[in-house]
């Protein structure tokens, strides 16, 4: 299955000039996201990991299936003042200004093996401030995985430091 098939082309959405990939006809076809968790599971299910990572929204859509089927546990990553317990949080740049995401203090152990996972790697903002608040919390990361990574936006050298494997490349 080529899951490139899934993904539409928005031109000028969220602003005029830029094309966003929308991945919800990958999500509403049963056969096309069952195999996307599938092949993600295939790629981590060595890997040692016991936690998923992934970030608010689209992370948790993939994230917490992947986790499911290799039978570890979830850890959501959040806007902040969106998590209940206590947090560390950090800000991480953007193309235009920057953000903040935030992960509970214990949800990661020291030296816990972890899995970063996002829908979408673009200028690889969002995978770095993921990766920051994991080794804050002491984990060791132990994969990195996008559905779609944006090849033209060279996102992967922010987080050049640990290998990171993607399903589709635009
Ligand atoms: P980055 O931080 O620039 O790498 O952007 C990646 C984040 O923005 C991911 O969490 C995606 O959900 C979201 N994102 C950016 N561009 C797109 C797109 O074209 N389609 C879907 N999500 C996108």
């Amino acid at each position: 299955m080529d899951l490139r098939d899934h993904i539409r082309d928005i031109p000028d959405y969220p602003k005029e000039g830029i094309v966003f990939f929308d991945i919800t006809p990958m999500l509403s076809d049963p056969d096309a996201f069952r195999h996307t968790i599938d092949c993600l599971a295939e790629k981590f299910k060595d890997s040692g990991a016991t936690k998923v990572v992934a970030a608010e929204a689209r992370g948790f859509i993939f994230g917490a299936p992947l986790a499911y089927k290799l039978g570890i546990g979830f850890v959501p990553v959040r806007k902040p003042g969106k998590l209940p317990y206590r947090t560390n949080c950090v800000t991480y740049d953007l193309e235009y200004g920057t953000d903040t995401l935030c992960m509970h203090e214990d949800a990661v152990e020291q030296g816990e093996k972890v899995l970063v996972i996002d829908d979408l790697l673009a200028t690889g903002g969002t995978a770095e401030g993921m990766l920051k608040l994991v080794k804050q919390s002491g984990g060791d990361i132990v994969g990195i995985g996008f559905v779609v990574q944006l090849g033209f936006l060279n996102g992967s050298e922010k987080i050049k430091d640990h290998e990171h494997c993607f399903l589709v490349e635009l």
